[in-house]
C-alpha cells in the first residue's frame, strides 16, 4: 500500500530552475534538525491495478545492491546539516520483500543511524515498516523486533477474498490475522492495518463487514482509504474498458460515514481524514508530512524536503544503484516552493488533520495568520458549518470532513 502519505499530493506546482538538479544537503544551511526520514524499497511479489506509487517486481540480483546503495546514501546523509532523527518510515513497495539477511543489515544500520543523530537515546523513536500479509514470517518480525523497529503497517486492504482480486492482492484474508499475531509474538506491539473502500462490487454492508473483522484483529491504528483510480493505472484503465464499475459516490460517501462512526465507537479516534489511532498511537512520522515539516528521504523515488528544497531521486532500481555506485547524486528534480506556496500546501494539509493548522505555529513560520488572511472565504465556510476556527487553530468540522477537498480546495 502506499507509504509517503500524499507526498506527490504535496507537491508544489512551481519549479525555480535557481535550485540545480544534483544540489545536496551539503549546502544546508538552516539550523533547524531534520527529524524525519523515508526511505523506499520499491519491490513487490505482483503489482496491484490501482497502485500509482513507484514498485517492482521483486529482482533477487538487486536486493543486496539496493540496500547497499541505499546505506551508501545514508552514509552522505551523516555527513550533511543537524539531523536529529525522531521517526523513520521504510515503505514501498513491500520492505518485508527482502530477504531476512538484507532486511537485517538495512533495519539495524538504520537504528544506529538514528541513534548516532541523537546522542544514542533510543526512548521515543517511532520506526515504522510497512509489510504485505503474505511477506512476513517469524523470522521476519523477530528481525524488525531486534532491530529497534516499533511499528508495523499491514497492508490489509479488505478481507473479502473477491475485493482482494479485484485489487490484484495475492494473500488470502487469514494472513492478515497470521501477521498480526506473528508480529505481537516478535515484540512488535503497534501495529496499522491499511483498509480501501469503495472497490468495485463492494456493498456498504460488506465495508462495515471489513470494518468490523479489523476492529477483531485489535490494531493500534487504521489507515482507510477511498479507491482512487489514477491516470496510468491498470485499473484506471479497466474502468475506461468497462471492466469494472466505480462503485457511486453516495455509497462511497455512507462507507465514509461509516468508518468514522464505527471507529469512533470502537475508540478509535480520528486524527486525520483517512487515519485513525488508539490515543497516543498516532503515527509521528506523517504527522510531519501533514504539518509540511521538513523530512529526509532516500531511495529511488524517494522524495524528501530539506531546507525549503524538495527533491526526487531517481525511479529507476538500476539507474539509482549506479549513480550511487558512481558517486553521483541520485537526485534528478529539485525545486525551491516560494513562500506562496509553502503557505498553501502548509494549509492544504494541515487542514487534512482534526486538529487542524495551529495558528501560532502558522504565525511563527509565515508571519501571517492563517485566519486574518482568509478572514472572507473562512466565514462563508463557517457559514456553511464546515469550517471552525478559534485562537488556537483553524480546522474542518465534522460536516466539513465529509466534503474536505472541496472545502480545502476552496480554502487552500
Ligand atoms: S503491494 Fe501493491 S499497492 Fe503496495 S506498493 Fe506493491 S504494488 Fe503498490
Amino acid at each position: 500500500m502506499p507509504n509517503t502519505p500524499n507526498v506527490e499530493d504535496a507537491k508544489p506546482p512551481g519549479h525555480d530552475p535557481g535550485v540545480a538538479p544534483g544540489d545536496d544537503l551539503g549546502r544546508r544551511s538552516s539550523a533547524a534538525p531534520i527529524t524525519a526520514l523515508y526511505v523506499h524499497v520499491p519491490f513487490c511479489q505482483t503489482l496491484c491495478g490501482y497502485c500509482d506509487f513507484f514498485s517492482v517486481l521483486t529482482d533477487k540480483t538487486q536486493f543486496a545492491p539496493l540496500v547497499d546503495a541505499l546505506l551508501a546514501e545514508l552514509d552522505g546523509v551523516r555527513t550533511q546539516g543537524p539531523v536529529a532523527i525522531e521517526t523513520i518510515f521504510v515503505g514501498g513497495g513491500t520492505p518485508t520483500t527482502l530477504p531476512p539477511s538484507d532486511l537485517e543489515r538495512l533495519v539495524r544500520r538504520l537504528h544506529e543511524f538514528a541513534l548516532a543523530t541523537r546522542r544514542g537515546r533510543a526512548a521515543d523513536l517511532e520506526f515504522t515498516v510497512e509489510a504485505n500479509p503474505a511477506t512476513v514470517t517469524q523470522r521476519s518480525a523477530e528481525i524488525l523486533a531486534a532491530a529497534g523497529v516499533t511499528r508495523v503497517s499491514i497492508g490489509a486492504q479488505s478481507f473479502d477474498p473477491s475485493e482482494l482480486r479485484v485489487l490484484d492482492r495475492i494473500h488470502h484474508p487469514q494472513q492478515v490475522a497470521d501477521t498480526l499475531r506473528i508480529c505481537r509474538s516478535a515484540g512488535l506491539t503497534h501495529l496499522n492495518l491499511d483498509l480501501i473502500f469503495g472497490i468495485p462490487g463492494q456493498s456498504l454492508e460488506s465495508w462495515r463487514a471489513n470494518l468490523l473483522r479489523a476492529l477483531e484483529l485489535g490494531p493500534e491504528h487504521l489507515s482507510c482509504y477511498g479507491l482512487t483510480y489514477e491516470p496510468g493505472t491498470p485499473l484506471h484503465e479497466r474502468r475506461a474498458a468497462g471492466m469494472v464499475r466505480k462503485v457511486d459516490d453516495e455509497t462511497e460517501a455512507a462507507m465514509y460515514e461509516a468508518t468514522i462512526r464505527t471507529l469512533a465507537d470502537a475508540g478509535l479516534r480520528q486524527y486525520e481524514i483517512s487515519n485513525f489511532a488508539r490515543p497516543g498511537c498516532e503515527c509521528r512520522h506523517n504527522l510531519v508530512y501533514w504539518r509540511n515539516l521538513p523530512y529526509l528521504a532516500i531511495g529511488p523515488s524517494g522524495s524528501g524536503n530539506v531546507d525549503g528544497v524538495r527533491y526526487k531521486n531517481i525511479a529507476d532500481v538500476a539507474e539509482y544503484i549506479r549513480a550511487i555506485r558512481d558517486k553521483r547524486s541520485p537526485r534528478v528534480h529539485t525545486e525551491r516552493p516560494t513562500l506562496e506556496q509553502q503557505i498553501r500546501e502548509t494549509l492544504l494539509m494541515g487542514l487534512r488533520l482534526n486538529d487542524g493548522v495551529d495558528r501560532a505555529a502558522f504565525r511563527a513560520r509565515f508571519g501571517r495568520d492563517p485566519v486574518e488572511m482568509l478572514r472572507e472565504v473562512i466565514e462563508r465556510c463557517e457559514t456553511l458549518g464546515v469550517v471552525a476556527c478559534d485562537d488556537r487553530s483553524l480546522r474542518l468540522t465534522d460536516r466539513g470532513r465529509l466534503i474536505a477537498d472541496a472545502v480545502i480546495a476552496e480554502l487552500a
